[in-house]
């Protein structure tokens, strides 16, 4: 019998969890869960990794990737699942969005040292062990030298929107995301719908009814951000919808110290949501 629980978001080193993919999944083993997901933010690059030590392992598993769509006034996160490691379009998406980073991070270490903060691009290249590196890597270095005293603290105080330091992060339309992780043979779930900011419950359903004439397959409905509440709306509206519900801890390692893999604020997230993805997506070939 194979275990009945299952991630499917969780971070390694390749953007900005700490944990190597191959530790992300022996973690996912100590968890004793029976299938796994890595959703590094851009990239693929863990994925590899990550699915042989889980082949080793027994545990399932399938490539992810989390790719930031624009939207305002809140974050909209779109999980690719399944998708082709091979698939040229997912390189020059992966591509574009590093030379966009490779862009922005100078300009935050810029503003920082102007704000008498002492950090070099060189030392957020070592924090980084991965092509993407982000605020949580600028983040570790200001904890790690006391200008902050959490990694919290460092974006309230200078990363995030709206801190002196912040600078925007280019991003692509949510139709084209939809479209990129189509034509790399995945499927699209919303990530952690509340992070969308929506104002009411009509203008979530207009979101996702949007979002489903782009081919939408599912919304997360268990995450680390959803109380039981949003847990019971978020189940309905997939029902409603005759979308997939899917699941995660969102796990980054010690960049977000209160979260465990496997679980999201002591749910678990049930075998059967991942088995309807993969049947979703055999469907599609
Ligand atoms: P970036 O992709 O460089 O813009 O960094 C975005 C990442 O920073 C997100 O995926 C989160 O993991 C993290 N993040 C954003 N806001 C906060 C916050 N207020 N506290 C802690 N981590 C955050
Ligand atoms: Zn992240
Ligand atoms: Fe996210
Ligand atoms: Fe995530």
């Amino acid at each position: 019998m194979s275990s009945p629980f299952v991630d499917l978001h969780c971070h390694s080193t390749a953007s900005d969890g700490t944990l190597s993919p191959e530790n992300v999944v022996r973690l996912a083993g100590e968890r004793g869960l029976s299938a796994l997901i890595l959703t590094d933010h851009d990239t693929i690059a863990g994925v590899p990794a990550a699915m042989a030590e889980a082949a080793k392992l027994g545990i399932d598993f399938l490539p992810g990737i989390e790719i930031s769509a624009d939207y305002k006034p809140g974050t909209m996160h779109l999980l690719g699942y399944g998708v082709d490691l091979r698939s040229q379009v997912l390189a020059d998406m992966n591509k574009g969005l590093i030379e966009a980073r490779d862009q922005r991070n100078p300009r935050i270490i810029a503003k920082l040292n102007e704000l008498n903060v002492a950090i070099t691009m060189e030392e957020v290249e070592q924090q980084a062990s991965g092509e993407v590196v982000g605020r949580p890597h600028i983040a570790a270095i200001l904890l790690r030298k006391g200008y902050v005293n959490s990694i919290k603290g460092a974006f309230d105080k200078y990363l995030g929107n709206g801190a002196p330091a912040y600078f925007d992060k280019e991003r692509l339309s949510p139709k084209r995301a939809l479209e990129l992780v189509r034509e790399s043979g995945g499927v699209t779930v919303l990530a952690h719908p509340v992070q969308l900011r929506t104002e009411n419950d009509a203008q979530l359903e207009r979101v996702i009814k949007d979002l489903l004439d782009l081919g939408l397959a599912g919304i997360e409905v268990i995450h680390s951000d959803h109380d039981a509440a949003l847990v019971t709306k978020y189940t309905a509206l997939a029902d409603r919808f005759g979308l997939l519900k899917t699941g995660g801890s969102d796990f980054h390692g010690t960049n977000k110290k209160d979260i465990d893999l496997g679980s999201a604020r002591g749910r678990r997230i049930p075998r059967e949501w991942f088995d309807k993805l993969v049947e979703r997506l055999e469907k599609k070939c």
